[in-house]
């Protein structure tokens, strides 16, 4: 026997030694402590020490409860390898209250020593007790009950009151989900002499806990409820470790595959024992749940698992918001700097659907009304950021497909080659049509499936622009080809009309009349032809017409002036008046012989009239004065220049008698 211990003890102190050496040494934590202050750092350890984080449900957590130095400890420690604090044989030191926690060596399991739970064999009040039944029920699938063999059948025990308390608890916290979950409470019988077989301590302990059941006083409407329908059995016994320690080492290494092993067909963590609690939400539901039981409010674990799936939904749809806003964020300024982005329409969705999938991820596990509810906040939230690039981008496509539109209608009649005339309404209707197909194309490409989003109102918009557009653009070609027949007519008419007016014989004005009539008939031939393309209608175009008489009027009416400037029109005059009088019928200068009619031809020179044989009709346009425009010269000019000829004439005509007296006196 004292071999054995020997052997025992130094195992234990070898394990001792281990906490400060092994890697295993800091993952333990002491989860609620002895002032019943919960850990800030469960969190942490979830993420860095235990990389269980992402483990979703995909992880079990099991705790073990029995009265003070029942070797529960060293069980967990060898079943999961973790090294919670083993009371030492010697120094019979007593461990520190509280719950610990830790990760099962190469397990996905959490497993929680809870310290001090028998308050009776302490003589202390049994507040902690409860506290922790309630905490170990609320999160733990498995409940390892560790006893001596001895205390089995001790009805009046602490164990039993111990159970007491936990199936009291059950009751408040489960009892409305009858039969839904279930937690496995497994017994676990320590040093087993095996004189009783484990089935009969079983059955001892069965009973017992039947008659506890039968003795609690059951919440209203679950008067008839059964002890299965909220727990699982299982019982195992174990020799005694310092008696047999190579049967008891046996025996655990059986035991521990039942906890570490899935395929074991005895595997202890089976899906109705799962609490449903998100690896990743643990820290917040074990916290609220210490909380609650810390300030005795009602533990009710459906609002518990609803207010863990709000804050972690909360939590999660904030990572998921983060990584789409990075996505997308630098797009921003492009769309307000005014340009098109090809791929937004691809860019907006995967950043879209990869938010929604980071989030269905982590936050599906969690209660499923809420996490629907979460996720319709979410998507909403996503679908209004990406409201005003759509808008932006729609504003973008707009003004993009104006331009298009612009840039055809300008190629189209900026074409050189005038023999395939071009005709506008094919022209234009092409222009637009492009237009609105890049606008419409792109603006499908932005449109985001599960939004209302819509681009009709900003396409009906653009069509109005478009034909706008298109009928400035029709205004500004016309005006191109009104001035250039404008510089045609002036073109056309300035030299002959020059020519007429230096020769202010008969017909002047006729011949003058007719350049303005055969040059406006021509223009208005070429308006008819030019004009074809822009597709007018009738009244526009005899619009245009009058408006070309008018301005061909003008024209011929200002060059004439131009023409008929005070020395100029004087000196013109004179010259057709000495061509007539100093002239014979061939041209020749005349030389006056005393026997020559002087007066005659003088009269008839000096009174020659330019209206002679002119004849034509003039009509008037209303809207001018026809009348003024047909005055070149005031009365007052005409007296005047009446005068001056008059007077250079009766100078020539003197000289001319004088030439006769001069050749006569020879
Ligand atoms: P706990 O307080 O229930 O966690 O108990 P510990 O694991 O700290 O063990 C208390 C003492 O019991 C230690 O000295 C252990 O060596 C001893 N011990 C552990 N397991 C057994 C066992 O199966 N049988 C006996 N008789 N002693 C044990
Ligand atoms: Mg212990």
């Amino acid at each position: 026997t004292n071999g054995a211990t020997a052997a025992a003890n130094t195992m234990d102190t070898f394990q001792m030694k281990d906490l400060s050496t092994m890697e295993g040494s800091d993952t333990q934590l002491h989860l609620i402590d002895e002032d019943k202050q919960f850990s800030g750092e469960l969190a942490n350890f979830i993420q860095h020490k235990w990389h269980l984080n992402d483990a979703g449900f995909n992880y079990h957590l099991a705790a073990v409860f029995g009265s003070q130095s029942t070797g529960k400890s060293t069980l967990l420690n060898r079943l999961f390898g973790t090294h919670f604090d083993v009371m030492s044989e010697s120094a019979r030191r007593q461990t520190t209250k509280g719950i610990w926690i830790s990760r099962g060596k190469g397990m996905r399991v959490l497993v929680m020593d809870v310290e001090g739970t028998d308050g009776r064999e302490r003589g202390e009040d049994q507040d902690f007790e409860r506290k922790s039944a309630l905490f170990s029920l609320a999160t733990s699938e498995v409940l390892i009950v560790n006893m001596w063999e001895h205390q089995v059948g001790l009805y009046n025990g602490a164990n039993m009151g111990l159970l007491k308390t936990v199936f009291e608890v059950n009751l408040q916290l489960f009892g409305g989900n009858r039969g839904k979950e279930k937690t496995l409470l497994f017994f676990v019988i320590r040093d087993h002499v095996g004189a009783t077989p484990l089935t009969n301590l079983a059955n001892t302990l069965l009973a017992d806990l039947d008659r506890i059941w039968q003795s609690l006083s059951k919440p209203e409407g679950l008067e008839d409820c059964r002890i299965t329908d909220y727990f699982a059995f299982d019982f195992t016994a174990l020799p005694h470790k310092l008696l047999q320690p190579e049967k008891f080492e046996e025996e655990v290494g059986k035991l521990r595959l039942r906890f570490s092993s899935p395929s074991d067909p005895e595997y202890v963590f089976q899906p109705p024992y799962s609490k449903r609690i998100p690896a990743d939400g643990l820290h917040i539901y074990a916290s609220g749940i210490w909380e609650k039981i810390m300030t005795n409010k009602d533990l009710d674990l459906p609002t518990q698992q609803e207010l863990l799936a709000q804050f972690r939904c909360d939590e999660i749809a904030n990572v998921a918001f983060g990584q789409f806003f990075e996505a997308i964020k630098s797009f921003r300024h492009t769309i307000e700097a005014g340009t098109v982005i090809n791929e937004l329409g691809s860019v907006v969705k995967k950043a879209r659907d990869e938010a929604m999938i980071s989030f269905d991820k982590d936050a599906s596990r969690y209660h499923s009304e809420v996490y629907k509810r979460k996720r319709v906040e979410l998507l909403n939230k996503l679908h209004s950021t990406l409201e005003p690039y759509f808008v932006g981008q729609l504003k973008n496509l707009h003004k993009a497909a104006l331009a298009l539109c612009t840039t055809q209608l300008q190629q189209a009649f900026s074409r050189k080659d005038d023999s395939q005339a071009i005709d506008f309404s094919v022209v234009s209707k092409k222009a637009k049509d492009e237009a609105l197909d890049l606008f419409i194309t792109g603006a499908k490409a932005i449109r985001l499936d599960q939004t209302e989003w819509e681009y009709e109102e900003e396409q009906f918009q653009l069509e109005r622009d478009l034909l706008e557009l298109a009928n400035q653009q029709r205004e500004k070609e016309l005006t191109k080809m009104l001035t250039l027949l404008e510089k045609h007519l002036k073109r056309e008419m300035d030299e002959p009309i020059k020519l007429a007016l230096d020769q202010p014989g008969p017909n002047m004005w006729g011949r003058v009349i007719d350049t303005y009539k055969t040059t406006l008939d021509e223009a208005q031939v070429m308006l008819r032809k030019k004009s074809q393309v822009f597709d007018l209608e009738e009244e526009k175009l005899t619009l245009m017409e009058e408006n070309l008489r008018r301005q061909a009027w003008v024209l011929m009416t200002m060059k004439v002036q131009e023409e008929s400037i005070e020395g100029l029109i004087v000196y013109k005059l004179l010259n057709r008046f000495e061509e007539q009088f100093q002239r014979d019928e061939r041209g020749l200068p005349r030389v006056w012989k005393p026997s020559d009619d002087i007066d005659a031809p003088f009269r008839k020179a000096r009174n020659e009239d330019p209206l002679t044989g002119t004849k034509f009709v003039l009509e008037s346009t209303d809207d001018f004065d026809f009348e003024q425009s047909l005055k070149v010269l005031s009365e007052t000019r005409q007296q005047e220049i009446g005068n001056q000829l008059r007077r250079k004439a009766d100078a020539t005509f003197v000289e001319a008698k004088r030439s006769i007296v001069a050749t006569q006196a020879k």
